[in-house]
């Protein structure tokens, strides 16, 4: 009889890279969390440069409060966070980390270097990291406030990952949605994108609005047929505002931008609700367009799902669902009538 092999523990290296793996599945996953990063540090311009899609080169720019020299050595550690403290914490969480993970998953995957400087301090500092672990003391280096991450050669160290990628246009085609989204929601912020040594393909003013933004990125034949939407429930303890195209515009695949409590989250039940309402009013085989930011009591929220953060539950989830439709429902209705009126005029 053949006898079992023998049991081993894992090369701590080989664990990292695996968890790291499962953490960022590609580059906007990677991009995903700087941005968060840098929209935590307080940032009002964030500039992201791309080559290869992400795989080669992704580096995002921004002016939020940089990270102090003295953190430079344990930053990209798994599970350091100047976010979160006890546990209890995750509860009222308003930043978008507090796992720590992100820093230390892309250093495991990918070359990564920081530069930041912070108000306090007279020049910049730079330091490159490898495994979580900071290569040399932090150099010197000339800069203005703020925080320039530098990832290269994204899975470099995993093959069948970087082979099992699609091409590097679809991935900047994923980048590009997820700077997109971010820049609309946030549009007091500015953001810029481009392919590096190339013009920007996305740029929004600083202190801009959500339709502008929309009108920038998506364009007039959407941004000038938008109506506002907000509805509030006291009993589910949840609000919802938005931007949702009126019953003039159709597209043939929809366009569901959703941000829970500020986080760019899928939820495939109410994509599928809302559709539903505009199949009504709508062609065959064609949906709109929807910006929806829902908020709700953290502790309703549980972030704690799956490290990537994009699948969100939520405490009374059908009912609060429920709430958005028939809400929504009957401002498309109202804005129905008004046009029909409008063309009678
Ligand atoms: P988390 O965001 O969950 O705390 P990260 O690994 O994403 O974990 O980041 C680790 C820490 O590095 C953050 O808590 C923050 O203190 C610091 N940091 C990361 N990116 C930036 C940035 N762009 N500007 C300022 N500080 C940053
Ligand atoms: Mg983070």
């Amino acid at each position: 009889m053949e006898l079992p092999q023998n049991i081993k523990k894992l090369d701590e290296a080989v664990i990292n890279r695996i968890a790291a793996g499962e953490i960022i599945q590609r580059p906007s996953n990677a991009l995903k969390e700087l941005i968060e990063n840098s929209l935590d540090a307080k940032s009002t311009n964030i500039q992201i440069s791309v080559k290869n899609g992400g795989l080669k080169l992704l580096q995002i720019q921004d002016n939020g409060t940089g990270i102090r020299k003295d953190n430079f050595d344990i930053v990209c550690e798994r599970f350091t966070t100047s976010k979160l403290e006890k546990f209890e914490d995750l509860s009222s969480i308003a930043t978008y980390g507090f796992r720590g993970e992100a820093l230390a998953s892309i250093s495991h995957i990918a070359h990564l270097t920081i530069t930041s400087k912070t108000s306090d301090e007279i020049c910049a500092y730079v330091g490159s990291y490898i495994d979580g672990k900071l290569q040399g003391p932090p150099k010197p280096i000339a800069g203005n406030q703020g925080t320039i991450i530098t990832v290269e050669d994204l899975f470099y160290n995993m093959f069948v990952r970087k082979k099992a990628l699609r091409s590097p246009a679809e991935e900047y085609q994923k980048i590009s949605e997820v700077v997109s989204k971010y820049a609309i929601h946030n549009a007091n912020v500015s953001f810029s994108l481009k392919k590096s040594g190339e013009n920007n393909d996305i740029r929004t003013p600083l202190n801009s609005n959500h339709v502008e933004n929309i009108r920038i990125i998506y364009g007039n034949l959407i941004a000038r047929e938008l109506i506002q939407f907000s509805c509030e429930n006291d009993a589910l303890g949840f609000k919802a505002n938005g931007f949702v195209t009126n019953v003039n515009y159709s597209s043939k695949k929809m366009m569901f931008l959703l941000f829970i409590n500020h986080r760019l989250v899928d939820c495939q039940n109410l994509k599928k609700c809302i559709d539903l309402v505009y199949a009504t009013y709508l062609p065959k085989n064609s949906h709109p367009f929807v910006y929806m930011s829902l908020e709700m009591n953290p502790s309703y929220v549980d972030v704690n799902v799956h490290p990537t953060k994009h699948e969100v539950h939520f405490l009374n989830e059908e009912q609060v669902v429920e709430a958005v439709v028939t809400a929504l429902e009957t401002k498309l209705l109202g804005s129905n009538n008004s046009r029909v009126f409008y063309t009678q005029a």
